[in-house]
């Protein structure tokens, strides 16, 4: 048997990021590993999950989870190889997913640990189409989006880890689906593989009127991502009784102050008001307990029966999670983006 490792590769946040983040908000530090004590196993990361909500973590300003501090461990989901385990719960080998961050290496609670689904088609799916970004999709767009056969159902950030599951959610119940992403190759893929209608590109000029043109019977659900100039598009064509899953906002997370222009506040609620329009916000932690098991099965079944599609861009190296991450911010992933740490 080859020896254990004694360190672990680590990322840590070595500034607080004044709007994009670059490379000198991270640090590269190589961390001794304790020796495991009972109920902890020695883990080996396999691949590391990049997702927007760590842009969040990053900064300092009040949010749903605390910050990581500056000089410690950026957090994040990992699906990871047992190397050695003081948990009977689980053997050498195993894959496992957990909350280990930005390293190669992690000792860490049993506890905090889950065995991957069984017959899982790829490990990484456990960070994407099976796990958080796949169940944000299933719970904000069928729980809060509700939406019904012949609706038109719209998606931004529509090829990326969240959008493209909503996108194919709504397909398969029945829905019109129009997508919003960035760029033209990203607009094809949305349609000839993914099964969309249409998809409008956000950098275009005429963004107001190409989706206007592609929604002829306006929206009923906006599932939202991004925020700002796509939500502008979107609130005039919103139908009476829309419903607006507020999943994320994407396109303002690197903002330093709020946008110019007029005051957005008075102009939302009457919206709301006068078309009986439901927008809710939710954060799928919430959702766990209750539900994730039943997407699970869900999930499972239409991946098996072809009727789900997933794009993963896959980074080698934890030495390139950073930039992957800033481009991730900027659009420059396509799909959802996971890094490849170990073997
Ligand atoms: P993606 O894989 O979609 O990657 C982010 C994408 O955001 C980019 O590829 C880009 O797509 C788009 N984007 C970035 N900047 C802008 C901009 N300025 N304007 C328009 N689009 C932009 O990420 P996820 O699928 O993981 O996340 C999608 C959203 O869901 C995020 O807002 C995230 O925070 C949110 N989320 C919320 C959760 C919750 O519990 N509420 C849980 C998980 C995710 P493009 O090139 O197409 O514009």
């Amino acid at each position: 048997m080859s020896s254990l490792p004694t360190h672990s590769r680590q990322v840590l946040l070595a500034s607080r990021p004044d709007g994009a983040p670059t490379p000198e908000n991270f640090r590269f530090h190589d961390a001794p590993l304790a020796p495991l004590a009972d109920g902890q196993v020695l883990l080996a990361t396999q691949y590391l999950s990049l997702d927007p909500y760590m842009r969040g973590r990053m900064s300092s300003a009040a949010s749903y989870a605390a910050p990581v501090e500056v000089g410690g461990l950026m957090v994040g989901g990992t699906v990871s190889r047992v190397l050695a385990t003081r948990d009977s719960a689980f053997a050498e080998g195993d894959l496992v997913l957990g909350y280990t961050g930005w390293q190669s290496h992690a000792v860490a609670e049993g506890k905090g640990l889950s065995k991957l689904p069984a017959h899982i088609p790829q490990p990484s799916y456990a960070l994407g189409v099976l796990g958080m970004p796949g169940f944000t999709a299933y719970r904000g767009l069928t729980w809060i989006g509700e939406p019904k056969p012949g609706e038109t159902v719209v998606v931004s950030a529509a090829t990326g880890a969240v959008g493209a599951v909503v996108g194919q959610i709504a397909k398969i119940l029945g829905c019109r689906v129009v997508g919003i992403a960035g760029g033209a190759r990203k607009c094809a893929y949305a349609v000839e593989t993914l099964g969309f209608d249409a998809c409008v590109d956000h950098r275009d000029a005429d963004l107001r009127e190409r989706l206007q043109q592609a929604c002829p019977d306006g929206i009923d659900v906006y599932f939202e991502n991004v925020g700002g100039a796509v939500f502008d598009a979107v609130l005039p064509l919103l139908n009476k009784f829309a419903r607006v899953p507020l999943c994320g906002l994407v396109a303002q997370y690197n903002a330093r102050a709020l946008p110019d222009g007029p005051d957005r506040f008075s102009v939302l609620p009457r919206a709301l008001l006068t078309k009986s329009i439901r927008m809710q916000g939710f954060i799928i932690f919430d959702s766990y307990a209750e539900h994730y098991a039943g997407f699970l099965d869900t999930m499972s079944a239409w991946l098996a029966e072809g009727r789900i599609k997933v794009l993963e861009d896959v980074v080698s190296g934890l030495d390139n999670a950073p930039a992957a991450f800033i481009g991730m911010l900027e659009g420059r992933n396509f799909g959802k983006l996971v890094v490849r740490v170990g073997a």
